[in-house]
């Protein structure tokens, strides 16, 4: 059973798909590891760390994939790299299908078994393999502490001889994980926090964080949330209100964190370029859903642009700017999920395809795109 661990192609991708623990744990299911040599470099992992976990240190990526029938990564393989891969093999990514159609035909063709770590069901089994908490968790802290770097003020309040600076107000757009995150990280740093959500449920997670709730409280509102635990995508007329609240609300922030997303959708929009004009200079926005769009008039994504003296930060990967702690974490998801796929007696794999995590997450196999969301329509 060879797993290959290759770097990353994808420019500012500092993540890796495997660390020192898990290749250890993968050696103990019975895999031969190999890892492309620098592949844990910016996560801060050295190829000899690999070497005494028990893998082996390869100089290329097609030395690394060549036979392998396992591969661990973070990215989805681009079209350059496919060639490189055996037919058959099962990849474990962050495959960000919607709206890449052709790239998911491409891994189609190279024949590859695509398992997409996003699509992973929100259940308590699969908990232990959700890549969208565990970089999500990361995201919301490192948004607070960007803030903070580019905010031109302190954010806790000082009492100090010379006068009283006063705490810094902290508003958080989606009170999911990454927005929870946020929440705690600005209360651990002393900010005055209040936050919105449109999933009810939300509102007794903000509290418990210390921070007050702002929302239209309305029927739909109650109805909000979907089976799957996810946010519904909301009325018009909801929208309007919200934004209403919104526009009275943030003048008075410092800083705002938006985090709101809504799967396989475009991320909806809660923040006017009026809005974020009326908030004082030198306050600070950050959208963390400018990669899907954005929830931020004027963000841009891998930039800080200045509207106004107002500063919104729009970097990508925001996982991938504390990649030393988020590699750890999401290789531990890939190995969880990779574990459900190993006869462990044999010591061999043994995909179950019948499997709902597999059925749920398998994007192509034998050549074709066959994940329903995502297989090209027969009419
Ligand atoms: P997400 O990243 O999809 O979205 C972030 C947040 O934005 C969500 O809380 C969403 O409700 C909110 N949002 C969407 N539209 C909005 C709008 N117009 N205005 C304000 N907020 C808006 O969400 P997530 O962080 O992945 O979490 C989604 C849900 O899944 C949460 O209930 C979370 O607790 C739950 N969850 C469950 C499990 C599990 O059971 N294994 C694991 C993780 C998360």
């Amino acid at each position: 059973m060879k797993i290959a661990v290759v770097a990353e192609v994808h420019l500012g991708e500092p993540r890796v798909g495997a660390t020192p623990d898990t290749v250890k744990r993968l050696v103990a299911l019975g895999g031969t590891v190999v890892v492309e040599s620098g592949a844990g470099l910016k996560a801060g992992i050295l190829d000899a760390e690999y070497i005494a976990a028990g893998a082996a240190v390869v100089a290329s990526a097609a030395e690394a994939l060549s036979g392998a029938q396992v591969v661990l990564k973070v990215r989805r393989p681009e079209e350059a790299e496919l060639s490189l891969y055996t037919p058959g093999t099962i990849v474990l990514a962050i495959m960000d299908p919607h709206g890449h159609e052709a790239a998911l035909e491409a891994m189609a063709k190279a024949g590859i078994s695509a398992f997409a770590m996003e699509l992973m069901p929100r259940i308590t089994r699969a908990q232990v393999m959700d890549v969208l908490s565990s970089q999500a968790n990361l995201a919301g802290y490192r948004a607070i502490i960007d803030a903070s770097y580019e905010f031109n003020r302190a954010l806790p309040q000082m009492m100090t001889a010379a006068g009283t600076v006063p705490a810094g107000r902290v508003f958080v757009m989606g009170a999911g994980v990454a927005g929870l995150q946020a929440i705690a990280t600005a209360r651990r740093l002393g900010a005055i926090v209040t936050a919105t959500d449109v999933r009810p449920a939300s509102k007794d997670q903000v509290a418990s964080l210390g921070a007050k709730f702002i929302a239209v409280e309305d029927e739909e509102f109650k109805q909000a949330e979907s089976a799957t635990g996810y946010a519904k995508p909301m009325s018009a007329e909801y929208q309007a209100k919200q934004a209403a609240l919104v526009a009275e609300h943030i003048k008075k922030q410092d800083i705002v964190v938006t985090t709101a997303l809504i799967p396989g959708r475009p991320a909806p929009r809660l923040l006017s370029a009026e809005m974020v004009a009326s908030m004082r200079p030198g306050s600070v926005v950050v959208d963390l859903a400018v990669e899907r769009g954005g929830n931020v008039e004027g963000s841009v994504a891998g930039e800080v642009v200045e509207i106004g003296g107002v500063k919104i930060i729009g970097h990508h990967n925001m996982p991938g700017r504390l990649a030393a702690s988020a590699s750890p974490l999401y290789a531990k998801n890939l190995y969880n999920f990779f574990e459900t796929m190993v006869d462990k007696s044999a010591k061999t794999l043994a995909v179950k395809w019948d499997d709902e995590l597999v059925k749920a997450t398998l994007i192509t196999r034998d050549g074709a795109v066959v994940h329903p969301s995502f297989a090209p329509k027969t009419v």
